[in-house]
């Protein structure tokens, strides 16, 4: 395909972390030139060309394009990464195709399955695919790519609160148990996981504690020192409000919500975690969400 627009040339390029290097771009009376990294997986190498290709036809990208991969590396104008990002736009939607990808989406519940299926259709990397996959989905969903005990990569579909694991830190196992889905499956030595998280929490607290003195309890429970308690109980607080006005802002603003708002940003927070596993920890959430709401 790209060699119907251009000289293509496969060879090592010895210089780390370059993709392909985009020639003669809208050079009156010259053919583009394109030489792709042969050092490169199959996978990337495909990804690149279709990359490329995406420079050889979007009018506005003119002259020597030199792709990296990897940002820090590179001194560079904005307009470098507008074009980098309209570049990779073209390649993903030349590779995965949106009516094809609307289709698989709408018959696949499983999102891991959809994602393993991009994968081997497309011919993409699995990082390429949760992308591309991720970008079409609605908000409170989390993918993590598992392989060898560790987040290879990560990321979340826009507008979700809870954040994505780090990358390259060790797989937590338990991560995300609040989730109201947990989709998995296996890709050759990598472990896909996708998780859609509660966007609405629609329950009540049978406890008839106030939840200041929930709180309390919850505090001195999980042995946090008496002088550290009004910090502790100040970033409680803290979580809470960011919660509450992202919930104001984005809305609904309903307690279920603002509940369920609370649940992916406490669970995101390491310093918080056993106080979020607490088994009080639901009421007291649920009558703050309540009372802010109100
Ligand atoms: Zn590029």
């Amino acid at each position: 395909m790209l060699k119907r627009y251009a000289d293509v040339v496969e060879t090592r390029i010895p210089i780390r972390g370059v993709d392909g290097v985009c020639l003669n771009l809208k050079v009156p009376g010259k053919r583009p030139r394109v030489i792709i990294n042969s050092s490169n997986p199959r996978l990337r190498r495909r990804f690149t060309e279709a990359h490329e290709l995406g420079h050889i036809v979007i009018p506005w990208h003119m002259g020597t394009i030199v792709d990296h991969l990897d940002p820090e590396h590179v001194e560079s104008s904005d307009d470098y990464w507008v074009f980098e990002e309209e570049a990779n736009q073209f390649a993903a939607e030349l590779l995965m195709p949106l009516p094809w990808l609307g289709d698989l989406i709408e018959s696949t519940a499983n999102l891991s399955t959809a994602h393993k299926r991009i994968c081997e259709r497309c011919e993409v990397s699995a990082l390429a695919a949760s992308r591309r996959l991720g970008s079409l989905l609605p908000e409170n969903i989390v993918f993590v790519c598992q392989k060898d005990n560790e987040v290879e990569f990560s990321g979340r579909t826009r507008g979700t609160l809870a954040h994505a694991p780090s990358w390259r830190t060790p797989f937590d196992t338990t991560s995300f148990a609040y989730a109201t889905k947990h989709y998995v499956s296996t890709l050759d030595t990598r472990r896909l996981h996708w998780w859609i998280l509660p966007d609405q929490v629609d329950e009540v607290s049978n406890d008839p504690r106030p939840w200041r003195e929930i709180l309390d309890a919850i505090v001195e429970n999980i042995g946090v020192d008496v002088e550290d308690r009004k910090r502790f109980k100040m970033s409680v607080n803290g979580v809470l409000s960011a919660a509450n006005s992202a919930m104001k802002q984005h809305g609904p603003h309903t307690a279920a919500s603002v509940t369920a708002a609370c649940m992916q940003r406490f669970h995101d927070r390491d310093d918080l975690r056993s106080f979020a596993a607490h088994p009080n920890f639901m009421d007291f959430v649920i009558k703050r969400a309540t009372e802010l709401t109100q």
